[in-house]
């Protein structure tokens, strides 16, 4: 990888007018840090990260995060309902934390990459400013690369997170060889029970089948299923059978399958936990 030039502007305009006119030449910077994954030569960067696209604003019962907000700064951040922490801790290590940026981790996705996962889980909204500012729910977002939904000059400015309230729960898990190490299998789940039956339900995976996606075939089996008789390891293996695994670091398909399931029944009884209010 070789950059030929840096362009700093100072405001969302001059970013995209620069952006625009570099075309298929020139490239959105925030932290920099997936330059190292990626082969090419000859581009313009021009860096995004002081365009006053970060931080995190509570807006009722959403979290209204920034673009360019580090995943430090998610580590960091603490609010009634807030679960992106959990997912920020276990990526990567303190360094990459420090100038990594959330719109890095989810427009550009690698098999590995957490956020994608949790967003999912989260049912996130996610702002595109293009000639008109877009929106899309993570479902859309994620439904391939997010990359092709931006066009030159088109840069995503914010992610809409909702705070887990009384009755829903959120689960997380990524399996990695070592702490800072790439995920195998991540998983994150989000419930909410209402009269002891489970009334809503998404659970997302990544790492382990590719680019992440929502495992519906399992949600549907779960909605509105009593949660104190759920047999969880019956229903996710059913709910879970068509799904592509892909063994990695040494794991054969079907061992990332079993690693799978047992870690979406751990992620799915940890949402529930909260859900019920244990
Ligand atoms: C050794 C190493 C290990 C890692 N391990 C993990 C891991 O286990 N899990 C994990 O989740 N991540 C991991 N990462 C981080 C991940 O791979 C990416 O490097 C990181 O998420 C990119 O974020 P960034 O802010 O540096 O983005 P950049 O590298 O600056 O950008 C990434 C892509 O997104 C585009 N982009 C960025 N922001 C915007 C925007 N606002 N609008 C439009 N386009 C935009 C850029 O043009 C580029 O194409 C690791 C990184 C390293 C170096």
């Amino acid at each position: 990888m070789k950059i030929d030039a840096f362009i700093i502007p100072e405001d969302l305009h001059e970013a995209r007018a620069a952006l625009k006119k570099l075309g298929a030449k020139g490239f959105a910077m925030a932290g920099g840090t997936s330059l190292h994954f990626l082969e090419f030569t000859g581009k313009t960067a021009v860096d995004i990260t002081r365009l006053g696209l970060s931080g995190i604003k509570k807006s009722g019962a959403t979290f209204k995060i920034g673009a360019t907000t580090t995943l430090d700064e998610l580590m960091s951040y603490r609010g009634e309902g807030w679960v992106l922490d959990q997912v920020a801790v276990n990526t990567c290590t303190q360094q990459i934390r420090n100038i990594s940026t959330l719109s890095g981790n989810i427009v550009r996705i690698f098999p590995w990459n957490d956020f994608p996962v949790a967003l999912l889980a989260l049912n996130a909204t996610l702002h595109i400013q293009s000639k008109d500012e877009d929106e899309y729910e993570a479902e859309e977002f994620f439904k391939g690369q997010p990359l092709r939904l931006f066009k030159p000059g088109d840069l995503l400015t914010r992610v809409d997170v909702p705070a887990i309230k009384k009755g829903q729960g959120f689960g997380y898990h990524k399996e990695a060889r070592v702490h800072a190490g790439f995920s195998m299998m991540t998983v994150a789940a989000f419930a909410e029970v209402k009269n002891g039956k489970l009334k809503k339900i998404r659970v997302a995976i990544g790492a382990g089948i590719g680019l992440p996606s929502r495992a519906t075939a399992l949600e549907e089996l779960l909605e509105d299923q009593a949660v104190d008789t759920l047999d969880l390891t019956e229903l996710v293996a059913k709910g879970t059978a068509k799904l592509p695994w892909k063994g990695k670091e040494g794991m054969s398909n079907e061992y990332a399958g079993h690693l799978g399931r047992v870690i979406v029944v751990d992620v799915l009884t940890a949402a529930l936990r909260q859900a019920k209010g244990e």
